[in-house]
């Protein structure tokens, strides 16, 4: 038998965090803990890119987690390692969180999936669906923007201590149905949201999964951010651009369709006898 030249290993086994779940500012309030991503694309350590929010659109642009103490090295490093061991050992992650949900002080508690980041796959996703079912007496609950995968893997058969929350901002924003999804969407501000008859979440980040189904998120008051906002919820920005993509799409395809007709000297318009056949 010829030796084969070893695959590339990432060897990251040493950084792997020791405990997975933790508590930050807003939840620990709560008694809440949560797990967490990088948010969207960046690149590990090892020089692999990824992007843990595939569905992500506009919201990437002023992400709350891509900003302020998310982005402290130790932070930082610490999700990137999270990524990491999902990535070279879903297997031993998930018994590694098995593992630390088994422990008698997550009994009767929440777990937010997601402090930043995604369902990016649906091999992850699946992960996610055996330890919330494997831990009926631990409520888990989510933000997501990955509505086709959730329509597919889990509508059909939803554990039942798992509760989650569609949010706007997002490529698939267009799936969403507002009179019967649960959603939640960016405002401007609390004002914005009373007026648009939502109920705000600010309160209790539970909210977004036990309030009323149509969930207001009161914008960061990054200035910047606010600035990128100009005044719009996340839904009505995600459509403007959309528009814009389509139109934009639209004007190249008729000139493509103009350039072949200049070289033909014919127009590249399909025939109306032929399209009506
Ligand atoms: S999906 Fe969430 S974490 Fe990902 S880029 Fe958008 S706001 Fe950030």
């Amino acid at each position: 038998m010829s030796a084969s030249p070893p695959a590339r290993q990432h060897n990251t086994s040493d950084r792997r965090p020791t405990r997975l779940l933790t508590q930050n500012s807003e939840l620990k309030p709560l008694g809440v803990w949560n797990w967490s991503l990088p948010a969207w694309a960046g690149r590990l350590a090892d020089g692999r890119t990824y992007n843990t929010c595939p569905s992500a659109g506009i919201c990437r642009f002023v992400c709350y987690a891509r900003s302020g103490t998310y982005r402290f090295p130790a932070v930082k490093a610490r999700h990137e390692a999270n990524l990491a061991f999902v990535l070279d050992d879903p297997a031993g992650w998930e018994a590694a969180m098995n593992r630390e949900l088994s422990t008698p002080r997550f009994t009767d508690r929440w777990i937010r999936i997601h402090d930043a980041g995604d369902f990016f796959s649906d091999d992850y996703t699946r992960a996610w669906l055996r330890i919330i079912r494997s831990h009926p007496r631990i409520m888990f609950y989510a933000y997501t923007k990955e509505v086709a995968r959730f329509r597919r893997l889990i509508e059909p058969d939803p554990p039942e201590n798992f509760l989650w929350v569609y949010s706007y901002g997002g490529t698939q924003d267009t799936s969403l149905d507002p009179t019967a999804d649960r959603v939640a969407d960016v405002f401007p501000d609390e004002d914005s949201i009373a007026v648009a008859g939502w109920s705000s979440q600010e309160a209790s980040d539970l909210l977004a999964v036990l309030g009323p189904r149509l969930v207001g998120i009161p914008a960061n008051r990054i200035p910047h951010f606010l600035k990128r906002l100009n005044g719009r919820r996340f839904s009505e920005w995600q459509t403007e651009v959309d528009a814009e993509r389509a139109d934009r799409r639209a004007r190249s395809r008729r000139a493509r369709l103009r350039a072949v007709g200049d070289t033909t000297g014919r127009s590249a318009e399909p025939s109306p006898l032929r399209r009506a056949a």
